[in-house]
Order: C-alpha cells, then structure tokens, then sequence
C-alpha cells in the first residue's frame, strides 16, 4: 500500500512565524529602520503578494539581479499557495503597499550580511500582529546578487527563519531547509519551507 504522504504532510520543522523566539507571545512585527534592526518576524499580509524591483535611483536592479528574482518568483514562490504578481505600478504609502520591494545595494546593511529583509510598514491598525503591509529587500551587488539570496530573503519577507529560531530548532546550514540555510548556495525553496508557507496563507 502507499501511504498517502503529499502536501499536508507534517513539516520537518516549523520555521514560519510566529514561532520560537518570535512565538505567539511576543510582540509581532514592528516597522524597522531602513535596513532593518535584525529581527526578522513578519509575515507579508495575504496570499496575494505584488513585488516591485527597483527601476531607477540608488538601488536599481541590473538585468542580472532582476533575472534572479524573477527566476526564484516564478520557479519557487509561484507554484507554493502564495499568489505572485509583478507590480508595475508599485504604491508607497496607505494600505494596500505593494507588498515586497527589492532593492540592490549595501546601504545599512551589517558587514557580515549578503542581504536583508526588513518591515517598512508594519502599524496600520487592521493588520494582524506578526502581518507587515510593505517590506523590503536589500541584496549587495557585483556578483552578489543571485537566486539563492533572492529565496533566501523572499523566504524572510513571507516569513521564514533560520533553523536556529525554528520549532524544533534545526542547524543554520541543515540542507532541508533548502534555500533559508545561512550560508552556503541553495536556490531550492525545498519541502519542509513549502510546507509552512501553505500552512500559514
Ligand atoms: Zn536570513
């Protein structure tokens, strides 16, 4: 007989706030300064999410940058229950934001760190408390830029952390944790980050 394991299949871990550290006792998503402060523990507020790259300015995505989040868009986040659009024309301010914005650049960002995820509009009142309106992503540029980042910090901006802060806690670098491993090259969303993200939206 086959056993019908598929997609409701319990998850290796759960590493998809409110969990751990930023568990359902804690304070929920706050609005972070540019850059972030470190924390990451925001959910993005609905299936339906609208990405912007940045087109112009300080923190224009070149065509390799913009290929790589496409790539990691169309082949890892669209086939999980999230719903993803291309936001042409972004909106920055009311509610309603579009919902992810990927930015190329070192501005902010700590020594040690390839990229951030961060909260820019986590306090309009009809949000829940782990759900941010509107957040960004920062990648480092010169070869930087790729698709396992771009999971990688996608995974944060839905709200995936590291194995370290997951329930039960798994190491940073565990390979199932496909593309949310600290280090390392992984472009794979992977199973158990799939799992959680269809639990959640
Ligand atoms: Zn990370």
């Amino acid at each position: 007989m086959l056993s019908t394991q598929g997609a409701w299949a319990a998850a290796y871990t759960d590493n998809i706030v409110p969990v751990g550290s930023v568990g359902p006792g804690t304070r929920g998503c706050t609005t972070d300064p540019d850059g972030g402060d470190g924390s990451v523990n925001c959910l993005t507020d609905n299936a339906t999410v609208y990405y912007y790259m940045d087109s112009s300015g300080a923190f224009e995505l070149e065509t390799p940058d913009r290929n790589a989040v496409k790539s990691t868009m169309s082949n890892e986040y669209a086939p999980t229950q999230l719903v993803i659009h291309y936001h042409t024309n972004p909106v920055f301010s009311g509610r309603g934001e579009t919902d992810i914005v990927y930015q190329e650049g070192s501005k902010n960002l700590s020594e040690n760190s390839l990229g951030v995820t961060w909260c820019n509009d986590g306090s309009d009142p009809d949000l829940a408390k782990f759900e941010c309106d509107q957040q960004y992503v920062r990648i480092r540029g010169n070869g930087v830029y790729d698709t396992s980042i771009a999971c990688h910090e996608t995974g944060h901006a839905v709200g995936l952390v590291h194995g370290a802060n997951a329930s039960p806690s798994k190491g940073n670098e565990d390979p199932k944790l496909g593309c949310m491993i600290r280090t390392g090259w992984n472009n794979d969303l992977g199973a158990n980050n799939v799992t959680n993200i269809n639990a959640v939206y």
